[in-house]
């Protein structure tokens, strides 16, 4: 059968690979009627630790929650800075802003889309708490860099690892074990999805992890006694399980993903669009993980409009930065403040790029940009 439809994402596809295994694994708990926390948690903490090449591993109720537990357990305060840059999802900053802190906003490198480390120096004052660099699309951002400024001035990192598990810089060291406490997000539509909320916290200083898990349950040790004002944080059982099979299978989706970006670097290429269209950037050695395969598109507007016409699935990965977001109003900045992060967020495109793709839904959507662009 002809395709003439390409979801942006399909999961029913990857479900239906591994449903046997899933149901056994919820199967499980449901007969313990073991919810919050316990074996399966703590199972599945290890495992993800060591694929995340960390030395401890605590699961939360999502990334966003991730990123605030991260501030909370390196008490971050009121007034306080955190420096991150002005394009990701909302909630990068905005665990900043929860805690009353103040995110100090860096451009972007535009080769990469994440943050560009020249940028961070000049904006560190005595405030300043934490720099919250993003690995956005699932390529790694200059963590060398970031960690020499933040070693220099004693400045603890959080990566916001939410689309990277499993990213890879040019030494091979992994997302989430460089910085002082890395964040991973379980959101279905992440590379590692969860059957609903879920997230990580990664740490190797074990006086962290300690605190990291008296934060995510009220921070209580022992029950009802409480060391210090937490949150409930936890990550369910029924998550875990689903989570734990999962990773058995990442690699190979990876693997999957990959293969994608690699024909579509070679499709856009060959139909000559890489005038109209730039593929992401790749760094040398890096292992990128693509979850997502963002292009820069001349007429973005139009083409998205076009693509979701003939029934593709695309969107913008983000289409304002926080400087412009108006809850982010208060801080201050202007539009025009960080023009390459404000050019990215009128080019970004994201296309289909999940590992059960067949090649003739992927050359179903080159062919069709290629058709807007004629
Ligand atoms: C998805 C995501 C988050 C938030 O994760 P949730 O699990 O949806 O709360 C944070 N940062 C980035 C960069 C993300 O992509």
């Amino acid at each position: 059968m002809a395709v003439n439809e390409v979801p942006l994402l399909d999961l029913k596809a990857q479900y239906q690979s591994i449903r046997e295994e899933i149901t056994a694994a919820v199967h499980e708990v449901m007969e313990s009627q073991y919810f919050i926390l316990g074996p399966k948690v703590k199972a599945f903490e290890e495992k993800v630790a060591e694929y995340c090449q960390s030395e401890y591993a605590v699961g939360v109720s999502s990334g966003s929650d991730a990123l605030l537990i991260a501030l909370m357990a390196l008490d971050v305060q009121p007034g306080d800075e955190v420096i991150t840059t002005a394009y990701s999802f909302f909630a990068t900053a905005g665990s900043i802003s929860r805690l009353q802190a103040r995110p100090v906003l860096v451009d972007i490198d535009p080769h990469t889309f994440n943050i560009d480390p020249g940028q961070i120096e000049p904006v560190i004052t005595k405030k300043t708490k934490a720099i919250i660099p993003v690995h956005l699309y699932g390529q790694m951002a200059d963590m060398q860099s970031i960690m020499k400024i933040a070693d220099r001035y004693n400045i603890a990192v959080i990566e916001d690892a939410a689309q990277a598990i499993g990213s890879e810089d040019d030494q091979g060291r992994r997302a989430g074990s460089i910085g002082t406490i890395g964040c991973f997000s379980f959101f279905p539509s992440k590379n590692l999805g969860g059957f609903g909320d879920g997230g990580l916290v990664t740490t190797n200083n074990e006086a962290l992890y300690q605190k990291l898990m008296y934060l995510r349950n009220h921070g209580a040790y022992p029950k009802y006694y409480h060391k210090m004002i937490g949150g409930n944080f936890r990550l369910d059982a029924l998550q875990a399980a689903v989570l734990d099979v999962k990773l058995n299978y990442l690699d190979n989706w990876t693997a999957g993903r990959q293969a994608n970006a690699d024909f579509y670097d070679e499709g856009l290429r060959s139909r000559g669009l890489t005038h109209v269209i730039t593929p992401p950037n790749r760094i040398a050695g890096y292992r990128h993980i693509f979850n997502q395969y963002n292009i820069r598109a001349q007429q973005r507007d139009a083409l998205l409009k076009y693509l979701k016409e003939h029934k593709v699935g695309c969107e913008i990965y983000y289409p304002v930065t926080f400087n412009n977001q108006e809850c982010f109003a208060y801080l201050n900045y202007k539009q025009g403040d960080f023009a390459e992060a404000e050019k990215a967020a009128d080019e970004s495109l994201a296309i289909p790029i999940y590992p059960e793709l067949t090649d003739e839904q992927k050359s179903y959507v080159l062919d069709t940009i290629a058709e807007f662009y004629q």
